[in-house]
């Protein structure tokens, strides 16, 4: 595979709420598909040079939040290629909430849990795109006994689905489930708030309180939002990770992040898209979402981008999400877009703008050049 380096780059989100920017120039060395080093100036060599041209680079986005079924196709809008889409608006891991589109979805324990260990195993091989796409979320129905978990998690298995999708709604019985899903090391998502799809139920503050999952998906609503002060309540009495989403409500999304940033607990914010859904396959939906809290919270540029990066890396243990040595060399290269009142990614975003993408490498391969889906960045690799 050989080495690459990134020369020339302006500046480095790094993706760390601790320590997010690093000002350049600097360069990346990356080895076998993994960050090696940071190193200041430009003069580094290696077997392939990507001239970053002053512009920004920055992790590949993790999208915590999506609901595919299997391969590169989505029957909640009939559409191919949302994955590919997700790729060009700088998305390299996808996080499943549930394969809860497939159509005849399971409900019966052995229906659900062959539904996730399918899914798990399939995208384990498959990666669409080359986005890393963490399939197989068990949607909880009634029935499952502890075994199950147990079976599944040496599976592989490792997610649970939004609880509230499936079956099993009340706060009490889910409880019990979860602590086995947790028992054997699973991350568990709950859906927050109003009913999404026919089927699925109306999940509370309270509920959250007594569940206590990994995740409180979508607190501004998936999408519809509980009250904002029950949110508030949410954020201060779990310790969960927060989720706010594209397809949710905007203004709660507005008071929960200035909430969190007041409170000094942006550490604790992920985005995710909640796509494809009834709102449709929105492939920018991550880098709006970053643009939203940044330009209307006042959230500079680099700790915004933490939101899908770095927190969510923490989140999941997953091996990418923060540029430093040893994690996956999934990255983007990103500029101000041709027009915008701002002058590089940072300020662009700022006032609101979608950055340019100039290209997105994920395990050190490129996988795409300037993107189909962004506005044209101003500034080319060479
Ligand atoms: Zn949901």
């Amino acid at each position: 595979m050989g080495n690459l380096v990134i020369k020339n780059i302006g500046t480095i989100f790094t993706g760390d709420i601790r320590q997010p920017l690093v000002n350049g120039p600097v360069s990346l060395f990356i080895e076998e598909g993994k960050i090696k080093a940071i190193e200041q100036g430009s003069d580094l060599k290696g077997d392939k040079v990507i001239d970053a041209s002053g512009m920004t680079v920055c992790p590949g986005l993790i999208d915590s939040h999506t609901h595919p079924v299997f391969g590169d196709f989505t029957p909640r809008q009939n559409q191919l290629g949302f994955i590919d889409s997700s790729l060009h608006g700088g998305v390299t891991s996808m996080i499943s909430a549930g394969e809860v589109h497939l159509p005849g979805r399971p409900t019966d324990p052995k229906g659900t849990k062959a539904l996730a260990l399918l899914a798990h195993k399939s995208f384990a091989k498959l990666r669409p795109a080359g986005v890393k796409l963490y399939g197989g979320a068990l949607i909880l129905e009634k029935g499952l006994v502890e075994e199950d978990f147990k079976e599944l998690s040496e599976d592989g298995v490792w997610l649970v689905g939004e609880i509230g999708l499936g079956s099993v709604k009340a706060a009490n019985e889910a409880k019990t489930m979860v602590e086995w899903a947790k028992k054997y090391g699973m991350k568990v998502l709950m859906h927050v708030g109003g009913t999404s799809v026919p089927g699925s139920s109306t999940v509370t503050c309270d509920d959250v309180l007594i569940v206590n999952p990994t995740v409180a998906c979508h607190l501004n609503g998936g999408p519809t939002s509980i009250p904002v002060s029950e949110a508030k309540r949410v954020i201060e009495k779990t310790d969960c990770a927060i989720e706010i989403v594209h397809c949710g409500n905007p203004l709660s999304a507005l008071e929960i992040c200035n909430f969190m940033k007041t409170k000094g607990m942006l550490n604790r914010l992920i985005i995710g898209n909640d796509a494809p859904s009834g709102t449709g396959v929105i492939p920018l939906g991550v880098w709006r979402m970053i643009n939203f809290i940044s330009s209307l919270c006042g959230i500079p540029a680099e700790v915004a981008v933490c939101c899908a990066t770095g927190n969510t890396k923490n989140v999941f243990s997953l091996p990418q999400g923060i540029i430093k040595a040893g994690d996956d060399a999934d990255l983007q290269i990103i500029d101000a877009p041709m027009g915008s009142a701002g002058k590089d990614a940072k300020a662009a975003i700022e006032v609101g703008d979608i950055p340019g993408i100039a290209m997105v490498i994920i395990d050190g391969v490129i996988k795409t050049q300037v993107s189909r889906n962004t506005p044209p960045p101003v500034r080319k690799t060479v």
